[in-house]
């Protein structure tokens, strides 16, 4: 985790973030103290954080702490993406790489006084986001095919509550690419249907 004053809905997040990585993944999940964010990454004019600078910064971190590593923070964080200089995101990863940061700034309510569905609906939308971006961290571009964990977010997270595991196409490229990695019938902790409201 990325942050020194980090809410308790995230702190209370780490165990699904764990089940969601180890549902799709093979890997050895720890979680490490939390590290401040290096201020190296700040982006004063929309008072946020690079998420690039970011990933070197976890670069740099993860040979302490692992063959990988995820950084996952609350505040709001942005790259450059399709001509925006200043684009707001869910995540970023570095394709086929061993790096990813996540924000779960825009994931919907997740304090205490929000109602209990969209607080579920964000902790769900911040596990699909964790396979995505260990998706792109294993080689796996943006996928065309609706409904894929894989799919681009476009900008809206509400593109992730469409979706619920791979599609066959990107299930098939990494087993063919990452044998060791990728469980074969992937079984998501999440609904098939995302929690709506009443
Ligand atoms: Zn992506
Ligand atoms: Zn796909």
């Amino acid at each position: 985790m990325l942050g020194s004053d980090l809410p308790a809905s995230l702190l209370s997040d780490m165990d699904f973030v764990r089940q969601s990585i180890e549902a799709f993944y093979r890997f050895e999940v720890t979680v490490p103290a939390p590290l401040p964010l290096p201020q190296e990454a700040y982006y004063a004019p929309r008072r946020r954080y690079r998420a690039e600078r970011l990933l070197d910064f976890l670069q740099e971190v993860k040979h302490e702490e692992g063959d990988r590593i995820m950084g996952i923070t609350a505040v709001d964080i942005s790259t450059t993406k399709d001509g925006y200089e200043d684009w707001g995101i869910l995540g970023l990863a570095t394709l086929d790489g061993t790096v990813c940061v996540i924000s779960t700034f825009r994931t919907g309510p997740r304090d205490a006084d929000a109602p209990l569905w969209k607080k579920e609906r964000a902790t769900i939308r911040l596990g699909k986001t964790v396979v995505h971006e260990l998706g792109h961290n294993l080689g796996l571009p943006h996928c065309p095919h609706r409904g894929c964990i894989l799919e681009d977010a476009m900008g809206s997270v509400s593109t992730t509550d469409r979706e619920y595991t791979f599609c066959d196409d990107c299930l098939r490229t990494l087993m063919e690419t990452h044998p060791d990695i990728v469980v074969p019938h992937p079984v998501p902790p999440w609904p098939q249907t995302t929690p709506v409201g009443p």
